[in-house]
């Protein structure tokens, strides 16, 4: 369970013949060669050769964990003694069939094994499969006639085809036709988006009705949809902290099994009368089974498969986590703190007002916005937009200053764009008052202008933060606006605490208090990067194509709805609670098969078949197991 590579066709085709062998093997010695007919080593040579089969893996990895990790306490060893005596207690007499058993017990762990592999290359497979688009068919127009491309092969400028009802296989830009656009398959959520020429499209979102041409703007392995790829396969190979529990408990479960199997198979023997072979037998024979009973499979699978169908479970829902160990960081939270622009309120700014000093307004829109172009601030976007591409001239030397705005040469002059206090710091004078929601214009070292925008709260924000504080988690705002702006907003969402006027590296400093106490940021991208990883649970809202939210945060909520943070802290808990509810039941059903084993031991009329054993152990796992991917088809719904 450790080597978690993952099986090809060729591996199970393989598995199902030593399955087949080993079963036909198995009926060979018990209904043909059996005692009766045929001396006892016929009988040995046909069980050990079924044994080889099914087993040599197995005794090739306990080896390799013993000579080269110098580990022995594993569910190999613990498989192979348990077997390996069974073999032996065969020298007490042919009552229990017991080479058959010997090979039971690795029958049904290999079938156990290939069981959970299945089972989570199932999952796996469910999640990747709705947007692993590597071997789709693209059109693409070349030399003006349409061929077929696969998408991994698409360069960027091709330009692709795209009918109603057809996958977009390409992040590019619409250079003809219009249609509604679902972006279902990236978001979870369905909400078509009528796009037209010059509008963004990204790769996964299908065109519902109309029909379009794009020009690729990315490559396959840069695109939006390989991205979230990455994201969840790697996701889903990080392990959670609680699977470390289950690491470190193997490891002083397996000694203290082995310990407490030895004490069974010599203390009672001793006591009762240690000159008695048939009482050694029995006791032995019950260590044996006790040992085949307490191996925790059960938890050792199903536990990491919780894990993995709630990560599947989170992106079904159109949330990305990047490892199961976040899961644990939600559940433990007690402050979440976060960003207001694009995070609290839509992020989508529209320009309501332009004030100019001395030029005109379309002369202090054309130097904000070419410098604003280097940009991906919501504001930016904005004025940008406002302002219409066809004005732009590039500018090579813009800079943006995170949480501040934008310096750059206009025309062989400085001009800067940002917020009241950056053109103050930058000695620009006669700003007059700071008004709200308002960028600044200087230009060759005097303001000439100001530009202001609206922006509103999202509709979800005040539930978000309402859950949060049910849960009482402190709820903390912090942000580079304006006080008083911060203060507004932090009262409209009764925020437990604000900050306004921040820094970046002001953001980081408050955060740095609450680091390792339960502390997730929530965050909008580029800007937020350093809080986001900072925080032991960064929350990006992605948005779609957002590279630095992606990067850098370890939860992304793909539609930027904040319902889903409750979601996503639903999806934990539960995750949790079915963890915890597997080790706690297969521990249970363990202890009353392992007493059983004992009492059976003490009996000299009634013994437990080690067959009995290895199926409370097989069919415990198995039930574990489905436990556990019944998870995928839970509800999350927000927590109260
Ligand atoms: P942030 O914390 O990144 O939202 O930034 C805080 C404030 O800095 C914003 O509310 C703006 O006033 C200003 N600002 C940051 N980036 C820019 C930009 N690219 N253009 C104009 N103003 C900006």
């Amino acid at each position: 369970m450790e080597e978690e590579e993952e099986r090809s066709l060729k591996d199970y085709v393989i598995f199902g013949i030593r399955i087949g062998v080993t079963i036909a093997l198995i009926l060979l010695g018990k209904l043909w060669l059996n005692e009766d007919n045929f001396p006892w080593y016929v009988n040995l040579i046909v069980m050990g050769a079924a044994y080889l089969v099914i087993a040599y893996d197995i005794i090739i990895k306990m080896f390799k964990h013993l000579f080269i990790e110098h580990e022995f306490f594993d569910e190999c060893a613990l498989m192979f003694l348990a077997s390996a005596g069974a073999f032996a207690l065969r020298a007490y007499g042919p009552e229990h069939n017991e080479y058959m058993e010997g090979v039971l017990v690795m029958l049904l762990y290999q079938i156990g094994e290939l069981f959970e592999d299945l089972a989570a290359d199932k999952s796996k497979d469910s999640i990747t499969k709705a947007i692993d688009l590597r071997k789709e068919m693209a059109r693409i127009v070349e030399n003006g006639n349409v061929v077929d491309k696969e998408a991994e092969e698409i360069q960027v400028g091709d330009v692709l085809v795209i009918g109603a009802g057809m996958k977009v296989l390409a992040d590019g830009i619409i250079v003809q036709g219009e249609g509604d656009i679902d972006e279902s398959s990236l978001t979870g959520e369905f909400n078509p988006v009528h796009k037209t020429v010059g509008d963004k499209v990204n790769s996964g979102s299908i065109l519902s009705s109309g029909s379009i041409q794009i020009r690729a703007e990315r490559a396959y392995e840069d695109s939006t949809v390989a991205k979230l790829l990455d994201l969840i396969i790697n996701s889903s190979e990080r392990k959670s902290k609680s699977t470390r529990f289950i690491d470190r408990f193997s490891k002083v479960y397996t000694p203290i099994i082995m310990g407490l199997a030895i004490l069974v198979a010599v203390i009672p023997p001793l006591i009762i009368n240690p000159g008695d072979g048939s009482v050694w037998s029995r006791f032995i024979y019950g260590a044996l089974s006790f040992l085949v009973v307490s191996c925790p499979c059960a938890i050792v699978i199903s536990v990491p498969l919780a894990y993995f169908s709630g990560l599947g479970l989170a992106s079904k829902h159109g949330v990305l986590v990047k490892g199961a160990q976040y899961f644990d960081t939600l559940n433990d939270l007690a402050y979440v703190a976060m960003d207001k622009t694009g995070t609290l309120t839509e992020g989508k700014f529209s320009v309501t007002k332009v004030s100019t000093y001395g030029v005109l307004e379309k002369e202090l829109i054309t130097i904000a916005a070419t410098l604003e172009s280097v940009s991906t601030h919501p504001i930016a976007k904005a004025i940008v937009s406002y302002a219409g591409s066809s004005n732009l001239v590039p500018c090579k030397d813009a800079v943006e200053i995170s949480g501040m705005g934008v310096r750059g040469t206009y025309e062989n002059k400085i001009a800067l764009v940002g917020k009241y206090a950056f053109l103050k710091e930058s000695g620009i004078q006669d700003l007059g008052e700071d008004q709200e929601n308002t960028i600044y214009v200087a230009y060759d070292g005097r303001l000439i202008g100001s530009i202001s925008l609206s922006d509103k709260v999202k509709k979800s924000a005040k539930q978000m933060v309402s859950d949060l504080k049910s849960s009482q988690i402190t709820t903390i705002l912090l942000s580079g606006d304006k006080a008083e702006t911060v203060e507004k907003t932090a009262l409209e969402l009764g925020l437990d605490e604000w900050h306004g006027g921040l820094m970046p590296e002001e953001k980081i400093s408050a955060l740095e208090s609450y680091k390792g106490k339960g502390l997730a940021f929530i965050g909008d991208g580029i800007n937020d990067a350093p809080s986001l990883a900072l925080a032991d649970v960064g929350i990006a809202m992605g948005g779609l194509g957002s590279d630095a939210a992606i990067a850098n945060a370890d939860i992304v909520i793909l539609n930027d709805d904040l319902h889903k943070v409750s979601e996503v802290r639903s999806v934990a808990k539960k995750t949790k609670n079915r963890a915890i509810f597997n080790i706690v039941f297969s521990l249970s059903i363990k202890a009353i098969v392992m007493i059983l084993s004992i009492v059976a031991a003490t009996m000299a009329t009634w013994s437990l078949p080690l067959f009995v054993a290895v199926l409370a152990d097989t069919g415990l796992a198995m039930a574990m197991i489905l436990s556990s991917l019944l998870l995928s088809f839970a509800k999350p719904k927000a927590i109260n």
